[in-house]
C-alpha cells in the first residue's frame, strides 16, 4: 500500500461525504516522506512526455508540483489566485476558478513570459473534485498555445465529476489515490486492479 493511502487511512478526516480533512500531512503541515512518495509516483508516470514545466495553482498545489518539477528538472509555475502589484504591468493569461473548499470564484491568472507555445506542461494538484482548478489551469496552458501533457493528482474523489471532465478533454490523467467514497464518515478507496 502506498504511504499516501496509509496516511489518509491513518490521519485523514472525513468531514463529511465529500469532503477529506489531510491538514496533518498534505494540506498545512507536510508530511516529507508523502512527499517524496508523490515525486516518484509522478515522475514513474509522467518521465517519457518531455515535459518542459510543470504547473499549478497556490497555495496547496505548490508542494507537490515543486517536488515533481525538481524531479524532472524543469521550471514549476504556480497560477495566482490574485494579483500581486508585481505583476501589474506585465500581460496575463487570466481565467476563473471556483474553489471547491472555499466556494468562491477568484480570477487565476499567470504571467505570459512564463508560458509559451513551445512548452508542453504536467498539472498538479493536491485533489481532483469538479476538476475546476485542472480545468482552469489547462485553459491558461491552452491560451498560451502551449501543450497539456498531462494531469497529476494526488487524491482523486472519484465520485466526483473532475475525472470525467478531464477524460472527455482527452487529457492523460494520473491519480495516485483514487477514493470511491467518503459515505458514513468511512474512507473507501477503488483499488489499483479494477
Ligand atoms: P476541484 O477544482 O477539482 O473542484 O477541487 C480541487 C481543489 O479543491 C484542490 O485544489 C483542493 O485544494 C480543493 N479540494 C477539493 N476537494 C477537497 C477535499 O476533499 N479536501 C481538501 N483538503 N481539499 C479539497
Amino acid at each position: 500500500m502506498s504511504h499516501l493511502k496509509e496516511k489518509i487511512l491513518q490521519d485523514g478526516v472525513v468531514l463529511n461525504e465529500s469532503v477529506l480533512k489531510v491538514d496533518s500531512f498534505l494540506n498545512h503541515q507536510i508530511d516529507p516522506i508523502v512527499l517524496k512518495e508523490i515525486g516518484k509516483e509522478f515522475l514513474e508516470y509522467f518521465k517519457e512526455k518531455e515535459i518542459t514545466k510543470v504547473m499549478t495553482i497556490e497555495a496547496s498545489g505548490i508542494a507537490p508540483a515543486i517536488l515533481v518539477a525538481t524531479k524532472l528538472e524543469v521550471p514549476m509555475l504556480f497560477a495566482k489566485k490574485s494579483e500581486p502589484s508585481t505583476l501589474e504591468n506585465e500581460d496575463q493569461y487570466a481565467t476563473n476558478v471556483h474553489s471547491y473548499t472555499k466556494n468562491v470564484t477568484s480570477r487565476v491568472l499567470v504571467s505570459k513570459k512564463y508560458l509559451s507555445p513551445d512548452d508542453k506542461v504536467l498539472i498538479i494538484d493536491d485533489f481532483l473534485a469538479n476538476g475546476e482548478a485542472a480545468l482552469g489551469l489547462i485553459n491558461l496552458v491552452e491560451q498560451a498555445g502551449a501543450e497539456v501533457a498531462g494531469v497529476g493528482i494526488c487524491v482523486e474523489k472519484s465520485f466526483q465529476p473532475g475525472h470525467q471532465k478531464l477524460v472527455d478533454k482527452g487529457i492523460d490523467i494520473f491519480s495516485i489515490v483514487r477514493i470511491a467514497s467518503l459515505e458514513n464518515n468511512e474512507i473507501t478507496f477503488i483499488e489499483e486492479t479494477e
